[in-house]
């Protein structure tokens, strides 16, 4: 059982707990910590209420959850506020802001790394953003490297090579078909919108992406350098002229020279497209601030780029290695809920 609420009034205090299950899902208990009740509490609110140090579950909704504090849980004094719900507990708070709401907003965002990150977004004159596969698993496409990843079932490696596509074309032109249906049979999600709307509105210049699903652009961005390719442009690997992906997904060799057709991605051991690459090098030369969003860091030169800014870097990843290098802040978490939250919180106009 976690604090998510801890609320101080004259005489008693109220607490708001939580517990998660396997699934991620809470349930909220209200539990009345001292003898007598929060004098602010009127009588109605009382009766409301579980008697003092009894917990009463209180559902599955922290909105609702929140309301049976009673009508006037706003102007007790928050004591404590767990770090998940900093902004989703005051962002209820201000439905009908009480007089002390600075105080609120110190407890619940004073420690709040997303928060942070907006105020530097919101300062920021150049912000680009480094994207990598973690940014597309909650549009339904694998990534490489982590639990539910490719790298499990099938080594990369092993089949994005050139010595594969020489000499083992079947296997690779299989592995290729079958991630360009994946990336035809889903879509970009939210955060990809959110990463497109905020380059309309000139709060970030560029994305530099790993990913070959072309999803930035699908989304809106159109200030994208992919710096691996897109898997839905084709070539021939020997004339290099350029073919239709419904060739490449029916198996028909060049048109021209009967070459094998390969997708425009770049394969380990070969070069990144240049011209993405020195766009995405003076981005993040020029930038104020970088944001990394779902990479592992593990492929170069790629990894290299947050290096080349003197700005501030922040990095936001399902999983946060142990030594993380050269970053001002890390935040934990999916990228869909982050970029959603962030977005939450510059429209707000709180900052
Ligand atoms: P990676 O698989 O090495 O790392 C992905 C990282 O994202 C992991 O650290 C993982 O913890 C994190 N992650 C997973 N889901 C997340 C989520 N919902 N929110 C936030 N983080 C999440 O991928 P990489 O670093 O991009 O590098 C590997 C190579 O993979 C790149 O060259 C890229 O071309 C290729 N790739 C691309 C795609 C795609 O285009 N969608 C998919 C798979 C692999």
């Amino acid at each position: 059982m976690e604090t998510i609420l801890k609320l101080d009034g004259e005489g008693g205090s109220l607490a708001l707990l939580g517990e998660k299950n396997d699934d991620d899902k809470w349930t909220y208990f209200i539990e009345c910590q001292e003898s007598a009740m929060p004098d602010i509490l009127d009588e109605e609110d009382q009766d409301l209420l579980p008697l003092p140090h009894k917990k009463e579950i209180v559902g599955t909704d922290l909105r609702l959850a929140l309301e049976k504090l009673g009508r006037h849980w706003r102007h007790l004094r928050p004591i404590e506020v767990h770090p998940d719900f900093g902004w989703s507990v005051y962002k209820q708070v201000l439905e009908s802001p009480p007089i002390h709401l600075l105080h609120w907003k110190r407890v619940c965002l004073g420690n709040n790394p997303l928060y942070r990150l907006a105020e530097w977004i919101s300062l920021s004159n150049f912000t680009v953003v480094l994207s990598g596969a973690g940014m597309s698993t909650e549009s339904g496409l694998p990534d490489f490297r982590s639990k539910d990843g490719w790298w499990r079932r099938l080594d990369p490696h092993q089949v994005s090579n050139l010595d594969t596509l020489e000499d083992n074309y079947e296997l690779f032109r299989d592995f290729y078909m079958y991630r360009i249906e994946t990336v035809e049979r889903h879509a970009p999600h939210l955060g990809h919108r959110i990463l497109a709307k905020w380059e309309k509105k000139g709060r970030i210049h560029g994305i530099a992406t790993q990913n070959v699903d072309g999803y930035h652009a699908a989304a809106g961005s159109e200030k994208v350098a992919e710096l691996h390719g897109n898997i839905r442009s084709i070539r021939c690997h020997r004339c290099g002229r350029g073919a239709a992906v419904s060739d490449f997904l029916s198996k028909r060799n060049c048109s021209a020279c009967q070459g094998r057709l390969r997708p425009n991605v770049v394969l380990f051991g070969e070069m990144l497209p240049e011209k993405a690459w020195n766009q995405a090098m003076q981005w993040f030369r020029s930038a104020e601030l970088v944001i990394v969003i779902g990479t592992s860091l593990q492929v170069a030169p790629a990894s290299q780029l947050p290096q080349l800014t003197s700005g501030r870097t922040v990095y936001m990843n399902m999983e946060i290695p142990d030594r993380l290098y050269r970053f001002d802040l890390a935040i934990q978490g999916k990228a869909q809920n982050l970029l959603a939250e962030l977005d939450e919180m510059l429209e707000s106009c709180l900052l």
